[in-house]
């Protein structure tokens, strides 16, 4: 599904991303850890063509994101759920307006149609009555949940979630958590994901990228994490357990 090889990426002549690889398969929940400035968020910013990619450095869904054409990157756009660090609704609009706007924006649905997509998505992250709220009407969690709702409005097999539990307490945590799995499981999505969070990684994740200062220090499962003995996986996972 994805294929990272060799991505390097400098700001202002400063390295920030050393020579990454990896790899994600189809239905896979890969989690990218790393400290602040490790250069997480920038790998995200490449895998969504925010940067100029280097071409045979990024495949995503077996192409080469760098050679896409303006139709494929329509496309790929598309197949593609962002769930953005901090991830805020539009608060002049309702939840359901805001899950809403993809829809609207790329596709010609007629009115109830997208209502009722909506709602089913609403339902789906467990927030069937918070249609017509606004967002400062939501707790946390809840705007977690409807910023998850909109990220797979139009299906996408693929979902890219920077800190989605940021700021959560354990309890919205770990439901927001079983969301996300609940995704996979059903709907099949891969989800690529940035979290600090020891608890979701060892809940959630497939496969551990571990960044330190833009070189990938250890690829693997959480089980060969919590063994490792490499110091800076170690450091992490001895302190958040
Ligand atoms: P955090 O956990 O704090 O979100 P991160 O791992 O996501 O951190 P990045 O946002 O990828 O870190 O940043 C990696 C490094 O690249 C940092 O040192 C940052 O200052 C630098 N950086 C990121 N974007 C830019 C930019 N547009 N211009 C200059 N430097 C940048
Ligand atoms: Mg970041």
């Amino acid at each position: 599904m994805i294929e990272v090889k060799g991505l390097t990426a400098s700001f202002d002549d400063r390295q920030v991303l050393k020579n990454v690889s990896f790899t994600v398969n189809e239905k896979e929940i890969a989690v990218i850890l790393g400290g602040s400035g490790s250069g997480k968020s920038t790998i995200f910013r490449h895998m969504l063509r925010l940067y100029d990619v280097p071409y045979k450095t990024i495949r995503i869904f077996d192409k080469d994101i760098a050679d896409l054409n303006e139709s494929e990157q329509l496309e790929f756009f598309m197949k593609l759920g962002v769930f953005y660090q901090n991830g805020a609704l539009l608060n002049s609009l309702t939840v359901g307006e805001n899950v809403a706007l993809a829809l609207e924006q790329h596709t010609s649905l007629p009115p109830d149609i997208i209502e009722n997509i909506v709602r089913t998505k609403l339902e789906l992250v467990h927030l069937g009555d918070a249609y017509q709220l606004f967002p400062s009407q939501l707790s946390g969690g809840m705007l977690k949940r409807a910023a998850l709702a909109r990220a797979i409005i139009m299906d996408p097999p693929l979902l890219f979630c920077d800190e989605p539990g940021a700021g959560l307490d354990p309890v919205s945590l770990a439901s927001l958590d079983q969301l996300i799995l609940n995704l996979r499981n059903l709907l099949g999505i891969t989800v690529v994901m940035v979290t600090h969070e020891v608890s979701s990684i060892l809940r959630i994740a497939d496969k551990i990228i571990f960044l330190d200062d833009g070189v990938i220090a250890f690829k693997g499962t959480p089980e060969d994490a919590l063994k490792s003995d490499i110091p800076v996986v170690k450091d992490f996972f001895s302190k958040g357990t």
